[in-house]
């Protein structure tokens, strides 16, 4: 019914003479224009304390093709299904594509909430323009979200300790092999339950490989967009760190070895300055640094407490280590949305390994912007960080 619907629209406007037809091409589609097709049966769903990131998805999806010559399309919700491309799809020869990734949380009043959602829009506008991905309104964006969310309500685990991954999707679908701004285009949202990050309820600190030799991103490249193509070429570093007996990369940069992330986190340090300060410290957004929302909420959380200074500098391996020895680093860790914030017990730079101190209760800082930041997200504590979808 509803794909007849679709068609049956596409038809009349092909009817139409073209100044009308130009307004399906309008500057963006409507979450008011959506179809739902909805699947005839639906799959279990699965104990939350079992789920894998990212293995299991819900039912439905939510698409919306673009192309030059007729703009946006309707947005559909439909079964989840897999994509049919062109075997000359750009997106699949030059990664033309990007993603974001944020979550949805049913809180102990049993009402579904995101968290900061047009941080996400704004950041896939961006890397969007960056990508020559056409562009939309953001409003429009998030509403369809809300609606797929409100389809998949189901979804979004019946814990406190759990939560529904969103990833919208934005591919060129453009079927040549030109280098060039793609003609077809495909914005794709699936959602996967996601399990307790920290399972056992307590932080379990990881361990980093600083190597200077392996660099994310740099200067007037692309590292703070999500692109897809900053991903890939990260795994064999990871596998590389492994190997080397530590879990996640600490990504330096240039001469100075500037420190910039942590796997795919932004990092934070707290200590005490040379100055004598107490200081949390984080990397300026400089082009190389992903902007995250996690990362800006616990500048805003720690600004708004105005107990200690906060900053946002450059870094670098000299300061850190210096700071190691010296005693004067109380917390390390990384913020991201997958843990809110994970904790870092030690770093491997130029075969030696510099232990981050634990505090006698774990690390307080982190614990705090961890139950400050849930709090929020599971509806203990009213902010308008966190919007109701349902
Ligand atoms: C997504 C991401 C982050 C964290 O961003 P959030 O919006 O807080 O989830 C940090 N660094 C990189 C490289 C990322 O891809």
């Amino acid at each position: 019914m509803a794909a007849l619907r679709t068609a049956l629209h596409g038809r009349l406007l092909q009817a139409l003479p073209f100044s009308f037809r130009s307004l399906r091409c309008a500057s963006s589609f409507k979450a008011a224009d959506l179809t739902v097709e909805r699947c005839t049966e639906c799959k279990p769903k699965p104990d939350p304390s079992t789920l894998v990131f990212g293995k299991q998805f819900s039912d439905h999806m939510l698409t919306i093709n673009w192309s030059e010559k007729d703009g946006w399309e309707v947005p559909q919700i439909k079964p989840f299904q897999n994509l049919s491309l062109h075997p000359a799809t750009s997106a699949l020869h030059y990664s033309i594509e990007l993603f974001e990734g944020m979550k949805a949380f049913r809180g102990v009043d049993n009402h579904i909430r995101l968290f900061r959602p047009m941080m996400n829009m704004d950041r896939m506008h961006r890397s969007a323009d960056r990508s020559c991905l056409p562009l939309f309104d953001k409003g429009e964006m998030l509403e369809c979200i809300k609606k797929l969310l409100e389809v998949e309500q189901e979804w979004v685990p019946h814990s406190l300790s759990s939560s529904l991954y969103i990833r919208p999707t934005f591919i060129a679908t453009e079927p040549s092999l030109g280098v060039s701004p793609p003609g077809r285009a495909m914005i794709f949202v699936i959602i996967s339950p996601v399990g307790p990050y920290f399972a056992t309820g307590s932080f379990n600190p990881v361990s980093l490989l600083a190597d200077p030799a392996f660099v994310r991103a740099w200067k007037g490249g692309v590292g703070a967009y999500k692109m897809g193509g900053n991903y890939g070429p990260t795994i064999s570093v990871q596998k590389e760190a492994v190997k080397r007996g530590c879990q996640q990369v600490l990504w330096l940069y240039g001469e100075q070895e500037e420190i910039t992330e942590v796997g795919t986190m932004n990092l934070f340090i707290y200590w005490t300055n040379e100055q004598g300060e107490k200081e949390l410290v984080t990397p300026p957004l400089d082009g190389i640094i992903l902007p995250g929302v996690t990362r800006q909420s616990l500048l805003d959380l720690a600004r708004g407490w105005g107990e200690f200074k906060v900053t946002e500098r450059k870094l670098n391996m000299k300061d850190l280590l210096g700071a190691l020895e010296s005693g004067r680093v109380m917390e390390v860790f990384g913020a991201g949305t997958a843990c809110v914030v994970c904790p870092v017990g030690s770093l491997l730079y130029k075969d030696k390994t510099y232990e981050v101190p634990m505090q006698q209760d774990g690390p307080d800082l982190a614990k705090r912007f961890f139950k400050e930041l849930t709090d929020i997200q599971y509806g203990r504590t009213p902010s308008d960080w966190a919007p109701l979808v349902v």
